[in-house]
């Protein structure tokens, strides 16, 4: 049954003249979960940290009320393939950040307005078209695997050509990014936990999920 439910939208105003203004979805009060899916829904075994509901990130401030995540339909439905994928070979996935909507960005971008960490949101980030995540793996077990580096770690050593690491560590990476690109994703150079959806383009959203109802 598709449940449909209300959102609760934020009308910030965007800055006048952003070249995003007519790539952003229309201000909508039903959140139809054709479009948005939450990955717990459709698979509970997949692990949730999102680091930007705690105050564990880069700016050691936290930016959602709750935490939860939600991603358009289509990228949903691959990340919950490539958990499939994983499980079989031991392996599971932990989500580190989901779709972000644009209001945060604004919060990321006022605190750190540096396009060599925060994506400029008058540009928007994948992350804010519901089409990228950030996330990690855990083993068999559910305890999270060393990747070399720690999540939002602006270096060398979270690059995805880095290879100065232990080789159990380097196989981890590979695993992931092999299994991530064969369900439609693509890696960045510079993060080995961000990978973006690419079977299809969405427009930014300033949906911002509520803390209460969890859904329903
Ligand atoms: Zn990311």
């Amino acid at each position: 049954m598709i449940k449909k439910l209300t959102i609760l939208w934020a009308f910030t105003a965007l800055a006048a003249g952003t070249a995003t203004a007519q790539d952003i979805e229309p201000v909508n009060t039903l959140f139809d979960t054709s479009a948005w899916i939450e990955l717990v829904t459709i698979d509970p075994g997949i692990q949730l940290d999102l680091k930007y509901a705690t105050t564990d990130n880069f700016v050691k401030e936290k930016l959602y009320d709750c935490p939860r995540c939600f991603l358009r339909s289509d990228v949903a439905m691959a990340v919950r393939n490539v958990q499939k994928d994983l499980r079989r070979k031991g392996y599971g996935l932990k989500m580190l950040d989901c779709y972000r909507p644009l209001p945060i960005q604004w919060k990321l971008w006022n605190k750190v307005p540096d396009p060599r960490y925060v994506a400029d949101p008058r540009k928007g980030s994948m992350h804010n078209r519901g089409s990228a995540v950030d996330l990690t793996l855990v083993d068999a077990q559910g305890k999270e695997l060393d990747m070399g580096t720690p999540f939002d770690f602006f270096g060398q050593e979270a690059y995805h050509d880095y290879t100065n690491l232990p080789k159990e560590v380097l196989a981890r990476r590979t695993l992931l990014k092999e299994t991530m690109i064969k369900h439609g994703f693509r890696s960045t150079r510079t993060e080995w936990w961000h990978y973006s959806y690419t079977k299809r383009s969405y427009p930014i959203s300033k949906m911002e999920w509520p803390c209460d109802g969890k859904g329903k």
